[in-house]
């Protein structure tokens, strides 16, 4: 039975999956089993921010699982502990942290927190979270249905949870709250919806605006944090105090992990919430070795020489070829290249893999880049040669 029959047969096929068996990393090569390497400018969708077997990480891991893998939540757990106060400061707001496992479980935490202070805080409940169109916030349940895209609504799963809605733009979210309205939640660069980043200036007065009408701000920094804009959080490139955050992707390395963090560490009390696995040993030493990682790597100013870097080739990229894309987006090492047709997006992703690269795709047409934050000038120059010879077909 080759591999692939085997995942055809044993794993239920919720992904249109591609079969390259990869088998080892370095950085930001990937090898597969006949020892082909490859360039990742995906990062596991932005998970692997330190790139693939980095010693640091991996040495941490293996000392923690030596140890102590995991002791529940009802003892202390240091790394938790020690975790929790380094993202508290690297973010420089003053919030309090609750550990999760990934995304979906790191936006439900964040709902749940703004319902509970919809319920606790005025005299009649509000519970209406007002999201935006394009936006992804997760496949639970809730989330799914706080994601505002029609297609992820189907009956299928119906009937969801009510009192979420959504807006096309920023300017709509205001004439759409109401007295019911608890929270705005919103990326501040779409990720999966197409690598769209909003206006600061737009963001900044959305958020004064919610401010002075006690409405939560919820940023899902799931994509955008932990350094992916170059800043530690996106909401501190766009110099905004939001209420909640949640991150996931990036914080663990590749080690699943997620966290919601809130400056109104009064509203969850004892037996609000609650995770087996989250905030581990394991993912937690893996988050406190991640962040040993960038920290440095931001304060050098190394962050900002990769990501100008890398939208450089890219924009380069983009007007070079002006017949396959409109235009260059995105921020920080969260980048894409609108192609002029989902057809193009379809054709890049699978020539690029041909040629050794690994890109992903975003919204209808946009072809994705998330490298690694620590990925090289070498693999960089590697990675963008690949590409133009996956695109000079087209
Ligand atoms: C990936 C993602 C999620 C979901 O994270 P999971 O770990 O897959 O649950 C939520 N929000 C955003 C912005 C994401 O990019």
């Amino acid at each position: 039975m080759t591999l692939e029959q085997q995942d055809k047969q044993y794993v239920l096929q919720t992904y249109a999956r591609d079969y390259t068996n990869f088998v080892k990393g370095v950085g930001s090569t990937l090898y597969d089993e006949n020892g082909r390497d490859y360039i990742d400018f995906a990062s596991g969708i932005g998970v692997n921010s330190i790139g693939h077997g980095n010693e640091k990480l991996s040495s941490a891991i293996c000392e923690q699982a030596k140890n102590i893998i995991h002791i529940s939540n009802l003892q202390v757990i240091e790394p938790q502990a020690k975790l929790a106060q380094k993202i508290v400061e690297l973010s420089g707001y003053e919030m309090g942290i609750f550990f999760a496992n990934s995304g979906a479980e790191a936006n439900e935490g964040a709902i749940k927190i703004a319902r509970k202070y919809g319920e606790t805080k005025f005299d009649e409940k509000r519970y209406k979270v007002i999201t935006l169109e394009h936006s992804f916030h997760g496949r639970t349940i809730t989330t799914v249905k706080a994601t505002g895209q029609e297609s992820f609504h189907t009956p299928n799963f119906s009937p969801y949870p009510d009192g979420f809605s959504y807006e096309k733009s920023i300017e709509d979210v205001y004439s759409a709250i109401d007295d019911k309205t608890v929270a705005v939640l919103i990326e501040l660069v779409q990720g999966e919806g197409g690598v769209q980043p909003f206006e600061k200036e737009e963001i900044q007065k959305l958020a004064t605006h919610l401010k002075s009408k006690d409405i939560l701000l919820i940023v899902d920094e799931v994509q955008t944090g932990v350094y992916r804009t170059g800043e530690f959080l996106a909401s501190n490139l766009y110099e905004i105090e939001p209420d909640i955050i949640t991150l996931a992707k990036g914080l663990g390395g590749g080690v699943p992990i997620g966290a919601v963090m809130t400056k109104h560490k009064e509203v969850l009390v004892a037996g609000d919430h609650g995770s087996t696995f989250g905030g581990n040993y394991l993912s937690t030493a893996a988050g406190l070795a991640v962040l040993d990682v960038l920290k440095p790597m931001y304060e050098s100013g190394a962050i900002d020489e990769t990501l100008v870097y890398f939208s450089e080739k890219l924009k380069h990229m983009a007007v070079k070829h002006e017949n396959l894309f409109e235009k260059e987006v995105g921020l920080g090492l969260m980048r894409g290249l609108r192609a002029k047709s989902a057809e193009i997006q379809g054709r890049v992703l699978k020539n690029a893999l041909t040629e050794g690269l690994v890109v992903l795709k975003a919204g209808r047409n946009t072809v994705r880049f998330l490298p690694s934050i620590t990925i090289s000038k070498n693999e960089i120059d590697e990675g963008f040669k690949r590409f133009e010879k996956a695109i000079s077909s087209l």
